[in-house]
């Protein structure tokens, strides 16, 4: 952790522009020479980091860069917000839209893929650029924002749709928006009486926390009911400050999931997982889903094998609350939609008998019935 009072570049900050949001937006680490302020970095981690900023952006908010251990050249939080040599490595399995979200797009931004819900992607800014995004292809692309007349076509596909009862907002980062924007969508949305809930996907607790603000909270409020989910991928993301932002969600009434995704040296262990799942019930954050990294370019480096994520989940169920276990998933190549990928408990079902092992591995027989 650093201490940004320490630090010469934001000694002169106030606290109080420390914890506003627009200031830790605008003062987001965007090029080498600025994060250099803040941490060692190699002749040869500059060169790189140079030439990876050609293709891909960075940007990380100061409260974000303070989680960064300096001394961990393989710190969690460091390899989440500063680009890796390897992001220029593109492997023949790597695609651009790995999810195929753009064939099932079905008006501006909607990507309607199950029977009852959408993905409504209405930015494709984010408050920080994390380096697993699966979205890369959209994330960054500052200059985009969604026009009036998209979301007009976007509202009348909603409205048109009437099995649609779940709408999930999401970006980019939804919540980087003005609350006035946002408001306006979400409030055409509650129009439409078939859209029984919505739901928003955003990372701002965790990677700037005073977004989540009284005023954001009240406007919500009047919109239930609203779920959020966001994306915790370590217990050290978890601080008091994002914390806090987490219980305000929490004591607005809005029920909070977290996504997780499974990255190669970030979190791939058990115990990195359960600390993590453990850490977020107790802040009344429930885990949702586990991701298995997906095949986003330049992101190869993050994937583990997909046995490591059964082995974390078997070491998970049983041993923790069966609310603390997030499921497994893998986002289907080519927009097969998410998979989960369970243990296997089961080793026969019969027309007698069920044969299984518990979480210990110990074997029982359940009678069946038909
Ligand atoms: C993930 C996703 C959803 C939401 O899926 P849930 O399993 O309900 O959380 C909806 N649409 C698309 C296209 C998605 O990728
Ligand atoms: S906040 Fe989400 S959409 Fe934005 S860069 Fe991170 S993972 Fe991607």
């Amino acid at each position: 952790m650093i201490d940004y009072r320490t630090t010469a570049l934001w000694r002169d900050v106030t606290e109080k522009q420390w914890n506003d949001w627009r200031w830790q937006f605008k003062n987001r680490i965007r090029d080498v020479d600025t994060l250099k302020k803040i941490i060692d970095l190699s002749p040869d981690e500059e060169k790189f980091l140079r030439e990876c900023l050609n293709h891909f952006r960075m940007a990380i908010t100061p409260y974000y860069a303070c989680l960064i251990n300096p001394e961990d050249r393989n710190c969690p939080i460091r390899q989440q917000c500063i680009p890796s040599p390897h992001e220029m490595e593109v492997s023949s399995f790597e695609m651009l839209d790995p999810l195929a979200e753009e064939r099932d797009t079905k008006a501006p931004g909607i990507v309607h893929r199950y029977p009852d819900r959408v993905l409504f992607i209405i930015t494709r800014k984010c408050a920080m650029y994390c380096r697993h995004c699966t979205r890369r292809r959209l994330a960054g692309d500052e200059d985009f924002s969604i026009s009036n007349r998209e979301v007009d076509m976007a509202l009348e596909y909603i409205t048109d749709h009437r099995e649609i009862r779940d709408v999930l907002l999401s970006g980019g980062d939804p919540f980087v928006l003005s609350e006035k924007f946002l408001e306006s969508i979400i409030r055409r949305l509650r129009q439409i009486s078939h859209v029984e809930i919505i739901r928003i996907g955003t990372r701002t607790p965790v990677v700037i926390p005073m977004r989540i603000t009284d005023e954001l909270l009240d406007m919500l409020k009047r919109y239930q009911p609203i779920w959020i989910n966001t994306h915790f991928n370590h217990p050290n993301e978890i601080t008091e400050a994002s914390a806090k932002a987490c219980q305000k969600i929490v004591d607005a009434g809005i029920p909070l999931g977290n996504q997780t995704v499974l990255l190669k040296g970030v979190n791939d262990s058990a115990e990195t997982i359960k600390e993590l799942c453990l850490k977020l019930v107790r802040n009344r954050i429930r885990p949702y889903y586990l991701y298995q990294c997906d095949l986003a370019q330049g992101i190869n480096h993050f994937r583990t094998p997909v046995e490591k994520g059964l082995e974390i989940m078997s070491k998970l169920r049983g041993y923790i609350s069966g609310f603390a276990v997030p499921t497994y998933v893998i986002d289907a190549p080519n927009g097969g939609g998410k998979i989960p990928i369970n243990v296997q408990y089961v080793e026969e079902i019969n027309d007698h008998e069920v044969r299984m092992r518990n979480y210990k591995g110990e074997y029982y027989v359940y009678p069946n019935v038909r």
